[in-house]
């Protein structure tokens, strides 16, 4: 639209996240012609820096070809820098003025805020923004802020009710980077447009559902950072969460975003407060036969972890979910870093066949699996007669994996659906503060019950699949493991 520009504001542009993700997605975006053409990028931090500098740290992660120069400088042509503090109200009119010299008469301004911050100044920062940013005439002003979202239900109550005071909800997109995933926004599609799972989709024929996020390295010298925050911060209460909600709401009205988000609350309603006996917490500790210098070391190993530190690097929690569809169905959250392989998935195991003909033993349960990273699939664990002259059953699969399915396609960054949505004013994928309030309600008394008590967490050796301890728990709540199902890639 001529008559418009999109202007998105990088706050933090000198920074890890800016440089790694947000500019590299920001040129994605552009190269491929998604976002506005008429689009303008303003870096914003205290460092001093010119666009240069600012294409010398960030273009080296655009992965971009020798054929893309031309593109590239047409990128950098629509770039500009302003350097100012976080809390001074002459540095934003500075920054204003910059945005403002898009405006001519009859042309609208929209402008997006990336908040690609430190959280300690999302305060001062978004009230500055409030006071001397805001779009005028009938464009439209909206801010993207990082995770985390406070630390437990008061702080995040905090900063909600601070940013409702400066912004209304639909101005307010609350990232959280795994609902930009396409095997997560596939969750929708598979549950409400297949006959086969719906009714099945309850407490009659699941008997648990396990999420899980698995990490193949530990904090490699960044854990002092991490050490505030513990496993359940960082991807549990979050990431996890957020998946359950898509797995266990009820089907919304429309897929408007309001009418999601509404059932995404709804089921954490019915989500009990999380009990420490519900949890298994794990940290890693070195493998001394392990092959890189990295597996040797243990979480207290690097230097920037407090000397005796107990916060978890692995959890394991079970949610129960007070409602009539799941009621007495685990819902098992695990995640853990420094473990055997890098795995996001949705596992959801169905109950045993009742009246059983075949012999003991011979048939397993069904599962149905939705790989979200890496490698992209689909598939049902189901009993198939063993070809051949008997009627031995045996394990197989109805198998969608999207490499080969859809060879040739390449699946779009989270970052990219999520700063294109913010553009084109979806939240669908952004989280409201309602559903954070929920989240926060279900994990923060655990989480300060751990800070009070520091149970000592159990440990587990560097590349392994976390403690034994967390195996014991999935059998006891109900999942059944029986080391039978044997895969061949045949892809
Ligand atoms: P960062 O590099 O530490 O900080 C971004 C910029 O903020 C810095 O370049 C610095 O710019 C300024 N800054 C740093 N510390 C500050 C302080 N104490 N007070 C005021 N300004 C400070 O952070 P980041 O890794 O890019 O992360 C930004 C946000 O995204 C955080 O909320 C983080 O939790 C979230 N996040 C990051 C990642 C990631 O991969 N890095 C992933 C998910 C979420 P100037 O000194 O030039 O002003
Ligand atoms: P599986 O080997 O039967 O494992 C099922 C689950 O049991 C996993 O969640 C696993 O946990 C857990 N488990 C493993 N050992 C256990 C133990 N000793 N006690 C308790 N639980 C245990 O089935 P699968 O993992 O679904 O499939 C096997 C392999 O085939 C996987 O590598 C999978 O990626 C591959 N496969 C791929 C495709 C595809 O890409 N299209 C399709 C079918 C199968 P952990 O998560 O901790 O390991």
């Amino acid at each position: 639209n001529h008559e418009c520009t999109d202007v998105i504001v990088v706050l933090g542009a000198s920074g890890d996240l800016a440089k790694k993700k947000i500019y590299p997605t920001l040129w994605w975006l552009y190269k491929d012609g998604l976002i506005p053409k008429h689009i303008q990028i303003i870096g914003y931090a205290r460092s001093k820096l010119t666009i240069t500098d600012l294409k010398n740290r960030t273009q080296p992660h655009f992965k971009a070809t020798p054929e893309e120069k031309a593109q590239l400088d047409g990128f950098w042509k629509v770039n500009w820098y302003v350097a100012g503090s976080y809390d001074k109200g002459d540095d934003y009119q500075k920054l204003n003025k910059e945005i403002t010299k898009f405006e001519k008469p009859g042309k609208k301004v929209n402008r997006l805020f990336y908040l690609a911050l430190p959280p300690s100044v999302y305060e001062p920062v978004t009230k500055n923004i409030r006071e001397n940013c805001m779009a005028i005439g009938d464009g439209w002003t909206r801010v993207i802020v990082e995770k985390p979202f406070g630390h437990d239900s008061e702080s995040s109550a905090k900063l909600s009710n601070h940013l409702s005071e400066l912004f209304k909800e639909e101005e307010i997109y609350r990232i959280d980077h795994y609902l930009g995933k396409e095997m997560v926004q596939n969750l929708m599609v598979l549950r409400f447009g297949n006959r086969i799972f719906s009714p099945l989709w309850n407490r009659d024929n699941i008997a648990s559902v396990i999420i899980s996020f698995k990490e193949p390295f530990g904090t490699q010298g960044r854990g002092g950072y991490f050490d505030e925050f513990g496993i359940i911060r960082d991807v549990m209460q979050n990431h996890l969460l957020q998946i359950l909600s898509l797995v266990a709401m009820e089907k919304p009205v429309s897929t408007g975003a309001e009418d999601i988000r509404d059932e995404k609350v709804k089921v954490l309603k019915c989500i009990q407060q999380l009990k420490l006996e519900d949890v298994v917490l794990g940290q890693y500790v070195g493998d001394p036969e392990g092959e890189t210098e990295d597996s040797r070391l243990g979480y207290l190993d690097d230097p920037t972890v407090p000397d005796g530190s107990v916060t978890p690097t692995f959890a394991l929690a079970t949610l129960q979910i007070k409602n009539e569809r799941w009621e007495g169905v685990p819902f098992m959250l695990r995640c853990g870093k420094a473990l055997n392989e890098r795995k996001t998935e949705v596992r959801v195991q169905f109950r045993d066949v009742p009246g059983d003909i075949f012999p003991e033993g011979a048939i397993q349960r069904n599962e149905l699996i939705i790989r979200v990273q890496p490698g992209e699939a689909v598939y049902l664990k189901m009993m198939a007669k063993k070809p051949g002259m008997s009627i031995d059953c045996e394990e197989s699969e109805l198998d969608l994996t999207y490499g080969s399915r859809y060879r040739g396609v390449t699946l779009r960054d989270a970052y990219e659906r999520l700063i294109l949505d913010a553009f084109v004013g979806s939240q669908i994928h952004f989280v409201r503060s309602d559903e954070l309030a929920e989240a926060w309600r279900i994990f923060t008394p655990v989480l300060h019950q751990v800070e009070r008590e520091k149970p000592k967490p159990i440990t587990y050796k560097y590349g392994s699949r976390g403690p034994r301890e967390a195996d014991d728990f999935l059998t006891k709540s109900g999942f059944k493991y029986t080391g039978t199902y044997k895969w061949t890639n045949p892809h």
